[in-house]
């Protein structure tokens, strides 16, 4: 593994600055323009409500929320062809309960688990990127799977196994950054229809996003954060 991931102490530094609460505000809460991903959890009652194991054209709305379009070829398979149905009994296998932070969560996440086969199938299609397919699985299982696009692998310097490594970091030193999560969803007054990892989501790419407009951009900077 060549990957050189943020360490958790920085992440925990980032989390716990005064910034992070007040871009969860902005993204959230009161921006005078919400940030149409705020919704993207909650469209048409969220996908938990009747269709938790369907891709459904609501889904894929809501992952357009998140800038991203699923091309309309693999649209017409996900929602009536032979595709939909295979994405289907992947997540037959996927409870809608388990949370990335909790101790069960490898089994469908890792390589060869359902999420992961689910994730393989959605990339083997044209046009349809790892960001894409992440978002996608993110909209049926938000507790289980993290919204990730290149904002994120830029601000965490990650590349590979982000699902895997998130969990981890989740349960490191008795679950400290899970705690840490739930301290800011409660001060930034974060909607209870947004999952905890959507709550470092946005923290990383609210912080990110304006500077990794630059050219080159080398990651997240985190001057004046250093102790
Ligand atoms: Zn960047």
């Amino acid at each position: 593994m060549s990957d050189d991931w943020l360490p958790l102490q920085k992440i925990v530094t980032v989390l716990d600055d005064k910034q992070s609460v007040e871009d969860l505000k902005r993204y959230f809460v009161n921006h005078p323009k919400p940030f149409t991903g705020s919704q993207f959890e909650a469209l048409g009652g969220g996908p938990i409500a009747l269709h938790r194991d369907v891709v459904t054209a609501e889904d894929l709305i809501a992952v357009q929320l998140l800038e991203v379009r699923v091309p309309p070829a693999v649209a017409l398979n996900l929602l009536q062809g032979d595709l939909g149905q295979r994405i289907s009994d992947e997540l037959r296998e996927i409870p809608i309960s388990v949370d990335l932070a909790d101790e069960g969560a490898r089994k469908y996440i890792q390589n060869g688990g359902p999420a992961d086969r689910a994730w393989h199938r959605l990339t083997a299609q044209p046009g349809v990127s790892k960001t894409i397919a992440g978002k996608v699985l993110a909209r049926k299982r938000p507790r289980l799977i993290p919204v990730y696009d290149s904002v994120l692998a830029c601000a965490l310097h990650g590349r590979h196994g982000f699902w895997l490594w998130l969990h981890e970091q989740l349960r490191a030193d008795n679950c400290r950054l899970a705690r840490r999560l739930r301290n800011l969803r409660v001060k930034a007054n974060v909607p209870a229809h947004v999952s905890d990892i959507r709550i470092f989501d946005v923290v990383f790419w609210m912080r990110h996003q304006g500077e990794h407009r630059r050219r080159n951009c080398q990651g997240l900077s985190i001057n004046g954060f250093e102790d």
